[in-house]
């Protein structure tokens, strides 16, 4: 079924580039939405991409109690394809023009391949794009806020751990927390999981990164190493589609807790985790803490304290959802899907 309210491609008139923006849904507010950009072996994939993260993007809304929908932009660059500087520039003012022609029912946002001086570009052809530098009015760089939100809902996943145990202060201390992935996100997560005392582990395919993982004590080890650790949290913060069939008898750890997005690749691998015990906490609401400030900071016009004081909310939100899955016996996956058809009014 075509569960979306708008789809547009359009070759870039500069680039040619495909651009594709996916608008799921405008009911509870405009769609709003990260640009990625990234290559694919066939632009139709990328197309695929931004169905699935727009509607994603629609229940990471309104789950977190946002009054905004769902959009998401691709640019689908050819295997190999590379920018110069004003190529780039060009691309950047294709996806401005196509965002702007959708009269603000849809605004942009920097996603993987794209960040907030990226968006300074974007901003020259259309007003409708958060996250800039603060110095052009945006809230800049979301991963720092993602990572506030992520340490929430960990600091929820351990109370529910300790079996519906108050939040704690310092809840992740001494505690094996495997992160894959030190990317924007990532490296900020291994830093803070580092200050509360957590025993780290880390994996990142980019060896350059082992590094930031040296200089918080992390343990380095291989992604599949990772993946298999004997772990209390594990913590997805690379690309999306992790949770699988068949890497799911494979692990080893208590729960599965991160900030990337459509972790789980289909309903059964969401009951397989429940079967296997494994705590899984939706990625709609781990990862909302960007979303969450950018909107707080941008529209809602909330001073930095108030809109991180939203962003911690997610603790008490996660830890909801988890005893009412725990209540109802069945895995959280289904507990986010009922809250937001709710919300949505489906
Ligand atoms: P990023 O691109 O900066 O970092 C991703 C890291 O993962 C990189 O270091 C990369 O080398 C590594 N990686 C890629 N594939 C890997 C693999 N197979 N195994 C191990 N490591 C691998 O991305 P980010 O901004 O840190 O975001 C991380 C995840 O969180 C993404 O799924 C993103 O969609 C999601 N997310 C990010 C934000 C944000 O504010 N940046 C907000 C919400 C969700």
């Amino acid at each position: 079924m075509f569960a979306h309210e708008e789809v547009v491609i359009r070759a870039g008139v500069r680039t040619g580039l495909p651009i594709i923006i996916a608008v799921h849904s405008t009911v509870l507010g405009p769609a709003g939405g990260g640009c990625r950009v990234s290559h694919y072996a066939d632009w139709r994939d990328g197309l695929t991409d931004a169905l699935r993260l727009s509607q994603a993007m629609t229940d990471k809304c309104a789950i977190a109690g946002l009054d905004a929908g769902g959009g998401k932009t691709v640019v689908a660059l050819p295997e190999g394809y590379t920018f110069t500087a004003e190529s780039r520039r060009e691309m950047l003012h294709d996806v401005g023009d196509v965002v702007h022609s959708m009269r603000g029912r849809y605004s942009t946002a920097p996603d993987v391949g794209t960040g907030p001086e990226d968006m300074a570009v974007i901003k020259e052809r259309t007003p409708h794009v958060f996250c800039t530098p603060a110095e052009l009015g945006g809230s800049g760089d979301s991963s720092p806020a993602t990572a506030t939100g992520v340490m929430a809902a960990l600091a929820a996943v351990c109370a529910c751990l300790d079996k519906g145990a108050a939040l704690k202060t310092a809840p992740l201390k001494g505690r094996r927390v495997g992160v894959l992935g030190l990317g924007h996100v990532g490296s900020h997560l291994v830093r803070r999981l580092a200050a509360e005392g957590a025993n780290i582990f880390a994996a990142d395919v980019d060896q350059a990164r082992r590094q930031l993982a040296g200089e918080v004590g992390a343990t380095w080890l291989t992604p599949d190493e990772l993946v298999e650790a004997e772990l209390d949290i594990l913590v997805p913060a690379a690309m999306g589609g992790l949770l699988t069939k068949e890497l799911v008898p494979r692990l080893r750890c208590a729960a599965v807790a991160g900030p990337a997005n459509n972790q789980i690749t289909s309903p059964e691998v969401a009951r397989l985790l429940h079967e296997r015990g494994i705590l899984w906490a939706p990625d709609d609401i781990v990862s909302a803490g960007g979303a969450i400030y950018a909107h707080s900071v941008e529209l809602r016009h909330l001073p930095v304290q108030e809109a991180n004081a939203r962003v911690a909310e997610i603790a008490e939100r996660l830890g909801e959802v988890l005893d009412l899955a725990e209540q109802d016996g069945v895995s959280p996956y289904f507990t986010v899907r009922e809250l937001t058809r709710t919300r949505l009014g489906r």
